[in-house]
C-alpha cells in the first residue's frame, strides 16, 4: 500500500514515526475513518467537520485545510486503486520528551492516512445479522470524542469474539449507550426507531445522523432517546450503524433472539435507503 505521513506519500513499509510522538505514549490523538465506495468517499465532509470537533475539544490545532484533506484522501483512493474499503486518517499532538504536561510544545500535529481494501456491499454480517453480548460501559466520560483511546473496546470487542459473538454493545444504568464501533438501535412493535440521544456518552455518529435523515425522509418515526436492555431483549427489531458497516441488523443479544432471529423489514429498508442516499451525494 501507499500511505501518507506528514506531507510524504510513501510504501508503507518506509513509513516512520517518532517513539515519542504523543499519539504512542498517550492515546493524544484523533481519526476518523471515511467508506469508500465506487472509488468515491461517502459523507466526507461530515467527517472532516467532526474531526475539527474532536481537535478543539483536545486544543489541537489543524494544520490543514478542508480542501488539502480531501486531496490526500482522493490521492491514497486513487494512488491504491481503492474501489471498495476504507481511509483511516489519524492526526497526532506530535512529538515530545514524554511529559503529561503538554502546554510547552511547539512542534505541529502529525497526520497519517491509509486505506484499507474491503468488502462493505456484500457483508455477511447484514445478510445473516450480527450477535451482539452486552458488557458494562467502563469507557472514559467523552466517548464523543474520536480518539485513539480504543483499548477498552478492543478488549470488550475480542471478548466478544471468543464467546462466539460478533460485537459487543455497552451498557450504563441498565441502559445501552452504543456499540463497540457503532451506534445502537432498537426498533418497537410500533415501528418507531429508538437510538441514545447525543451527548458526551456516545460518539455522534455520521452514519447515524444520516440513517436518522434517510429514516424522516420515509416517514418512519425516530425518537432519540436512551432504550434500556429490557427494551433492547424485547424489540422487534436490533440494528448498528458506522460508517464501515452501513446499518448492520442485531438477530442475538446475549444468546436471545430478537424478534424473528433474522434480520428485520426496517433494518433492510434503512440500509438500502441510506446506501441510495450515500452513494448520490458521495465524491
Ligand atoms: N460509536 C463508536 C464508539 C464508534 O467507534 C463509531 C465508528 N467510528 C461509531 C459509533 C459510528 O460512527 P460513524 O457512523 O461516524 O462511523
Amino acid at each position: 500500500r501507499t500511505v501518507y505521513v506528514n506531507g510524504v506519500y510513501l510504501p508503507e513499509n518506509q513509513a516512520q514515526i517518532s517513539i515519542f510522538d504523543r499519539g504512542f505514549l498517550f492515546a493524544d490523538a484523533v481519526y476518523e475513518v471515511t467508506a469508500v465506495l465506487g472509488g468515491k468517499l461517502l459523507d466526507f465532509e461530515a467527517h472532516m467537520a467532526r474531526l475539527k470537533r474532536s481537535m478543539r475539544e483536545l486544543d489541537m490545532t489543524l494544520p490543514y485545510a478542508d480542501e488539502d484533506l480531501l486531496a490526500i484522501h482522493k490521492a491514497l483512493v486513487e494512488k491504491n486503486d481503492l474501489e471498495e474499503g476504507l481511509v483511516y486518517l489519524q492526526l497526532t499532538r506530535g512529538a515530545a520528551d514524554r511529559d503529561f504536561d503538554f502546554s510547552e510544545m511547539t512542534g505541529e500535529p502529525g497526520i497519517v492516512l491509509f486505506t484499507q481494501a474491503k468488502p462493505l456491499i456484500a457483508s455477511t454480517l447484514a445478510q445473516r445479522g450480527q450477535k451482539i453480548i452486552l458488557a458494562d460501559d467502563l469507557r472514559w466520560g467523552r466517548s464523543d470524542i474520536k480518539t485513539v483511546q480504543l483499548l477498552y473496546s478492543s478488549l470488550m470487542k475480542t471478548r466478544a469474539k471468543k464467546a462466539g459473538a460478533d460485537d459487543v454493545w455497552l451498557c450504563r444504568d441498565g441502559k445501552i449507550t452504543e456499540g463497540s464501533s457503532n451506534n445502537a438501535y432498537i426498533v418497537t412493535e410500533n415501528n418507531e426507531i429508538i437510538t441514545r440521544e447525543l451527548s458526551n456518552d456516545i460518539l455522534h455518529g455520521i452514519t447515524r445522523s444520516a440513517v436518522l435523515k434517510v429514516a424522516k425522509l420515509h416517514q418512519m418515526k425516530v425518537i432519540e432517546r436512551a432504550f434500556t436492555i429490557e427494551e433492547l431483549k424485547s424489540a422487534k427489531e436490533a440494528f448498528s450503524t458506522s460508517a464501515s458497516g452501513f446499518v448492520n441488523p442485531v438477530v442475538d443479544v446475549d444468546g436471545l433472539a430478537i424478534g424473528d432471529g433474522v434480520p428485520g423489514a426496517v433494518s433492510s429498508t434503512l440500509r438500502e435507503a441510506y446506501l441510495t442516499e450515500s452513494r448520490r451525494t458521495a465524491i
